[in-house]
């Protein structure tokens, strides 16, 4: 353990002790330290309530200042038994008891008077622990298992200093109310429903707004490095995915195959198992697999995946990537060395089956739309193209004010057994892709048996305002799937050569991006994301004809503007313009209707004084155009 995890896993030992010495009857299960804190999973009939958590921490303070000292006992499974059982926690410590193999070293750490079967390591002393909190009590299953018993987990966490502590606090704080769920059910911005399916977003107007403005700018931004922009279907023939291995070896992360209705039809009335027909949908004739094993060299389609011709079922399957659709345009013409690289981009829809534990708001999704493209260049292009795709996330991160991000470089294993291709055009890509990180000037690290098995690949993390950090998407080096489809190019010397693919989706999604983008701004977008960026609110009635002429004149300006209608005072007038985080409120009167003016409230600001709506109207415009970042708000 590191020296955080063993602090953290040691208060949770403390936890254990004060939860006994409060509920001698609990029975106790585990307690390993998180990437954020700790946590101990117990079994008590008593509801534990935010009360609770308050005794239990003033507990675990005292056993902090009666400075416990954790000692190590080795001991034989025979006395571990004992043990266990002489403190009555047999109902969950026998089972974890079980887990540790034969052979392997059974220990307990002691502190005071608690005990607890444990390979460690600990701290030393419990005075050591003196920045901790706990933070909330949520239900689990025994061993993560919907058909054991739930337990009652106590979270919490801890850190080497009162600062680092209260630094987390408030960054959690911070996050409660950046919650993108939480905001974007506020703002309007999406909507999932469970009769259209869990995990599938509904893009309300509003969110739909700041998806479409992403997808101009980074569409833009391609086109100006030269890629193409491609629409393909939603759905695919199996027998595509079957050439590029993602059926049936991913099937446990795809939605099931759609099958021919005619074919369904013909096994219902024969009578058709469905194990059988699962089998049929799987399989391949002779020569699918002769084609495949012929370009790979191997036999990379068994013989148990061979059936004969007229027992196979053909169907579609719900693109789980866009890669297939993308080969099969660039294979629609011959291509020389000189029309290389081709870049095809599409906001392509993916659709994975995700377990629905995992599913969460915008972030973890079932269907989502990558921000997609597939490169096709010479080996010698590799390098350049890398850094082509990193050089655009720059400027996209950028804009959006997170420039501070680190990038991970996945290279091989060392032994490099489990990578397809031959280990030269590795050490080729590993070096572009070495390369073309370090020309970023960001942190980066590089992370040995972390590629994918085709290929090396880099991936971003960013750090949002509250020093979070997200992990976005891709860019992958790829030499299987062109042979996988027989692509090739014709050479300078007249023969035809294989090309290299760079998959690339450097935001994974507009889903998981939009997402991250409403809690990195904490829904107060920059003016040009910003579903309603004005609001107009006349003071009464009698200015509403002014206030429809600034509305047009607004509007004729391409500024995304609404007039308050509403009957209601001024005050919550502007208060609801709060609440919906419009940028600008401008109120009018009767006086700035005469000078063809507004009183401008900014959402950094406050009160700007009176405008001239032409002046407004520039300044708006400007805004929108240089994508300024949002003031800090000082009201
Ligand atoms: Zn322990
Ligand atoms: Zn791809």
């Amino acid at each position: 353990m590191s020296p955080l995890e063993e602090l953290r896993h040691s208060a949770s030992h403390v936890l254990a002790t004060a939860v006994l010495r409060l509920f001698p009857d609990a029975k106790l299960d585990i307690g390993p330290p998180t990437d954020s804190g700790f946590y101990y999973d117990i079994d008590l009939d008593h509801k534990l309530t935010a009360e609770d958590l308050v005794k239990l921490e003033a507990e675990m303070k005292k056993i902090a200042d009666e400075n416990q000292r954790f000692d190590r006992k080795e001991v034989s499974r025979e006395e571990a038994v004992e043990i266990i059982k002489s403190r009555g926690q047999e109902r969950y410590k026998l089972g974890r008891l079980a887990d540790i193999p034969e052979g392997e070293k059974i220990s307990f750490y002691t502190n005071g008077e608690f005990a607890d079967l444990c390979a460690g390591t600990h701290i030393r002393y419990t005075a050591k622990l003196k920045a901790f909190k706990l933070l909330s009590i949520a239900g689990a299953y025994h061993r993560g298992d919907e058909t054991n018993k739930q337990l009652q987990r106590i979270y919490g966490t801890a850190f080497p200093t009162k600062e680092e502590l209260a630094a987390y606090l408030t960054q959690l704080e911070q996050a409660k109310l950046r919650d993108h769920r939480k905001l974007g059910k506020e703002l309007k911005l999406f909507h999932i429903d469970e009769d259209v399916g869990q995990g599938l977003i509904l893009w309300t107007p509003a969110g739909s707004i700041i998806r479409q403005e992403l997808q101009t700018f980074i569409a833009t931004e391609l086109r100006k490095q030269g890629y193409s922009q491609v629409f393909t279907p939603h759905i695919g023939r199996l027998s595509l995915y079957k050439t590029s291995g993602h059926f049936p070896y991913y099937k446990e992360s795809q939605f099931p195959p759609i099958v021919e209705r005619d074919a369904l039809e013909g096994l219902i009335t024969s009578g058709c198992s469905c194990a059988e027909m699962a089998n049929r949908i799987e399989a391949v004739s002779q020569k699918f697999a002769d084609d495949v094993n012929a370009r790979t060299g191997k036999e990379t389609i068994t013989k148990e995946r061979i059936l004969p011709e007229d027992q196979l079922i053909d169907g579609f399957l719900m693109k789980p990537m866009n890669c297939p659709h993308h080969i099969k345009i660039f294979a629609s013409q011959p291509h020389s060395y000189r029309d290389l690289p081709v870049r095809l981009a599409e906001f392509g829809t993916v659709y994975r089956w995700e377990q629905s534990g995992e599913l969460n708001g915008m972030t973890r999704v079932r269907g989502f739309t990558q921000d997609d493209a597939h490169l096709f260049c010479t080996p010698e292009q590799v390098a350049q193209e890398v850094l082509g795709c990193l050089s655009l996330v720059k400027t996209v991160l950028t804009t959006l004010g997170m420039s501070d991000y680190r990038v991970r470089v996945g290279l091989r294993d060392p032994d490099g057994k489990k990578f397809a291709g031959d280990p030269e055009k590795w050490d080729l890509a590993e070096a572009a892709c070495r390369e073309a990180a370090k020309t970023l000037g960001v942190p980066f690290t590089e992370e040995p048996g972390e590629a994918a098995f085709y290929g090396p690949k880099i991936d971003f993390v960013i750090k949002d305002v509250i020093g979070r950090e997200w992990q976005l998407g891709t860019v992958q080096v790829d030499y299987v799937l062109p042979v996988r489809f027989d692509l090739n190019y014709i050479g300078a010397d007249n023969v035809a050569h294989r090309p290299v693919m760079i998959h690339r989706a450097p935001f994974g999604s507009m889903e998981r991006f939009c997402g991250v983008l409403i809690e990195h701004f904490g829904g107060d977008f920059p003016l040009w994301l910003a579903p309603e960026q004005i609001r107009l609110v006349p003071i009464s009635d009698k200015v509403m004809d002014y206030a429809k002429v600034v509305l047009a004149q607004m509007q004729a300006a391409d500024l995304r503007v609404t007039l308050d209608t509403h009957s209601d005072k001024l005050g919550a007038k502007i208060r609801r313009a709060e609440l919906d985080k419009v940028p600008y409120v401008l109120v009018l009167g009767q006086k700035e209707a005469e000078a063809l003016s507004a009183s401008l409230r900014s959402r950094a600001k406050g009160d700007e004084g009176v405008h001239t709506v032409a002046s407004l109207v520039e300044r708006f415009k400007t805004e929108v155009a240089t994508k300024a970042l949002p003031e800090k708000r000082k009201v």
